[in-house]
Parts: C-alpha cells; sequence; structure tokens
C-alpha cells in the first residue's frame, strides 16, 4: 500500500489554502500559529496516516510549494 509525505517549501508558500481544500483525504489543516517567513499562514500535514500521495496538493499549489514523496508499505 502506497503512503505519502509532503514536504512544504515555506518560502515560496503564499498561505491561498488551496492544498487543504483539494485534498480529499483531509490530511492537510491551515495551521492556527505557524507562518511562512512572508507571514502566510502555513498549511501542515496533520495527519500522514491518511495521505496516499495521489500528488494533488502539490499540483494545485499556484506557487509550486509542495514537494510529495511516495513510501511503499509492506
Ligand atoms: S498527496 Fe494527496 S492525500 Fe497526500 S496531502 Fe496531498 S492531496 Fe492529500
Ligand atoms: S496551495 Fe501552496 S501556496 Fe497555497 S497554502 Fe498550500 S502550499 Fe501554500
Amino acid at each position: 500500500m502506497a503512503r505519502g509525505e509532503i514536504v512544504i517549501n515555506e518560502n515560496n508558500c503564499r498561505g491561498c489554502g488551496y492544498c487543504q481544500e483539494f485534498c480529499k483525504r483531509e490530511c492537510i489543516v491551515m495551521s492556527e500559529d505557524k507562518f511562512t517567513p512572508l507571514g502566510y499562514i502555513l498549511p501542515i500535514l496533520a495527519d500522514s496516516d491518511k495521505c496516499n500521495a495521489c500528488g494533488v496538493c502539490g499540483q494545485m499549489c499556484p506557487h509550486f510549494a509542495i514537494e510529495v514523496y511516495r513510501f511503499i508499505k509492506n
């Protein structure tokens, strides 16, 4: 079974929330107390167990701030 992990480039993120909106597995939440270096609200991967590395968050991010990694779990 594939499992995912995402890495968010805080310097590129603009806090738009698209990644949260388009993750159908509800893995991503917008932080309430974490911010990018430019002061935008930072999204975080709240539940990595649910991420299946579909890649949608990375595709929808207008600022190319998300890299998605896929692991194969035996
Ligand atoms: S890779 Fe897919 S499941 Fe994982 S956080 Fe992104 S949109 Fe959600
Ligand atoms: S879609 Fe990209 S720019 Fe928008 S909040 Fe998510 S990581 Fe940041």
